[in-house]
């Protein structure tokens, strides 16, 4: 059984309606590794769905948490805002509203073209509105039991000053540098490193972490959540927020899924703070989204993704093979009643670039190597696999077809003795595989080894020694165009 099956019938055992929380700070570029999150919980709500149950997934932004620190992308002048709400920091580039804003809004595009149906909560209004009232009122009431739950199961002792919430200075703008020093109904007082003693309302700071996830639970209702291992780890929030939901708040914690981390070949761990990212937007132009969800939801979460660009067409193999047989990873990864037609991905790349991105010309070499075409499908995955080439293919996989001026390369006698030889050969019905095996007779019956003679065909066409797979190229191409371009390289060579 597929794992989000699996989760579906467990979150079943414990009632019908369920709300999925997922949750990404934008303090960066979210990346795919982010995007675990996210696709965990959508194929947890299609598996749900398909067995009648009612599920909604919340992500909420963490907007108001601080800028942690000064990251490596952002100018010097960012110096300043380090501790202060990402909601209340100005966005890099002039156009959003907020920092937090700039990394948002190309993610909440992402999330549409990838099918992922949300409720979007942000963290700083949440705040602002009120909706934590109620909770950080528990919170600072029962400060001490909270503290002793914290050191319990963080087996850490928490300073002398500590508390649940953190008030955000009037002065400074901070909100990781403020002491709570008393509160009433109405307020919280406080004093901040900057020297500023003051006092705030329940709507001008937020909780710790590991008080504000479990009181967010009991806020909107979580059934399930999907994490990643580090909030999952002995003594981690997940410990201490479990807790915390049934002895402060009085709510039962949701139900966890835990996810590893995905690793970009070669490089490591995807951490926006590190730089090391592939960023879901840059993502999704590149690839159809049914291949960005299958990454992610082809592997079970407790196992961690390689993911490595450069093999990104096996993968697409694979996804195409599967689909086949009716896959559930495939199944979960369709975004919507496409119609996926026969013509490998891998194949389109070649086609394209055979006929130099022309749609039209694509169709008619498809059709006339009787694939299986559905022409719309055809034309959204070719301007796929046009930008899939431009961005992550290796070197060796670009060619061009070129015009027969632009052909310098030198021939050898056997070279150019094999192309005559192979023209006349060649005869109009030949698919793929006779005109690979051709080349094989031909080049025997010439003497020239078939390396060389694959060599001599792709100089003839493309001007340099490698090229696609030989028997499908030429067929693309045409047996009468191989036949013709062919015989006018060994003239003007003679
Ligand atoms: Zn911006
Ligand atoms: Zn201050």
């Amino acid at each position: 059984m597929h794992w989000a099956d699996k989760v579906a019938e467990e979150l079943l055992r414990r009632g019908d309606k369920h709300r999925i929380a997922t949750g990404i700070t934008p303090s960066g570029h979210i990346h795919l590794g982010n995007l675990r999150e996210m696709l965990t919980a959508d194929a947890v709500r299609r598996a749900l769905e398909d067995r009648g149950g009612k599920v909604k997934i919340i992500y909420i932004a963490d907007t108001f948490d601080p800028l942690r620190k000064r990251y490596p992308f952002l100018p010097a002048e960012y110096d300043k805002y380090v501790g202060m709400p990402l909601s209340r920091i100005p966005c890099p580039c002039g156009e959003h509203k907020n920092y937090a804003e700039h990394f948002l809004e190309p993610f909440l595009e992402s999330l549409k073209i990838l099918g992922i149906d949300v409720e979007v909560k942000r963290a700083d209004r949440m705040y602002k509105e009120g909706e934590y009232e109620k909770a950080i009122k528990i919170a600072l009431r029962e400060k001490e039991k909270i503290k002793k739950i914290l050191e319990e199961v963080t087996g850490k002792k928490c300073d002398e000053s500590w508390s649940p919430f953190m008030p955000i200075c009037e002065n400074c703008g901070r909100i990781n540098s403020t002491k709570v020093t008393g509160f009433n109904e109405k307020h919280v007082h406080y004093v901040c490193e900057c020297g500023h003693e003051g006092e705030v309302s329940y709507r001008e700071g937020k909780l710790g972490w590991r008080i504000d996830w479990p009181a967010r639970w009991g806020i909107l209702n979580i059934t399930c959540e999907p994490m990643g291992k580090d909030h999952a780890a002995a003594g981690g929030s997940y410990d201490t927020g479990k807790r915390l939901a049934r002895e402060v708040f009085e709510i039962e914690p949701p139900y966890p899924v835990v996810y590893e981390w995905i690793h970009l070949k070669g490089v490591g761990a995807m951490k926006s703070s590190k730089g090391v990212v592939v960023p879901v937007r840059e993502m999704v132009e590149v690839l159809p989204p049914e291949i960005v969800r299958y990454i992610i939801i082809r592997s079970k979460p407790e196992r961690h993704i390689d993911f490595d660009p450069a093999t990104l067409l096996d993968l697409i193999d694979e996804f195409e093979e599967a689909y086949t047989r009716k896959d559930r990873s495939v199944e979960l990864s369709l975004v919507e009643k496409v119609n996926y037609c026969k013509v490998p991905f891998r194949h389109l790349v070649v086609v394209g670039q055979i006929a130099n991105w022309n749609f039209n010309r694509v169709i008619e070499i498809l059709r006339r190597t009787e694939y299986d075409v559905d022409v719309e499908d055809v034309k959204r995955r070719m301007s796929y696999a046009k930008k899939w080439l431009e961005k992550f293919a290796p070197e060796r996989m670009k060619f061009e077809v070129r015009d027969i001026k632009e052909i310098n390369v030198d021939f050898s006698k056997k070279e150019l003795e094999f192309l005559r030889k192979f023209a006349e050969e060649v005869k109009n019905d030949m698919k793929a595989d006779d005109l690979h095996n051709l080349v094989y007779v031909v080049a025997s019956r010439v003497g020239i080894k078939p390396a060389k003679a694959f060599n001599a065909i792709y100089k003839a066409v493309l001007g340099k020694n490698y090229g696609p797979r030989a028997g499908y190229f030429m067929e693309s191409l045409g047996t009468d165009w191989i036949k013709k371009r062919f015989i006018k390289v060994v003239e003007l060579r003679s």
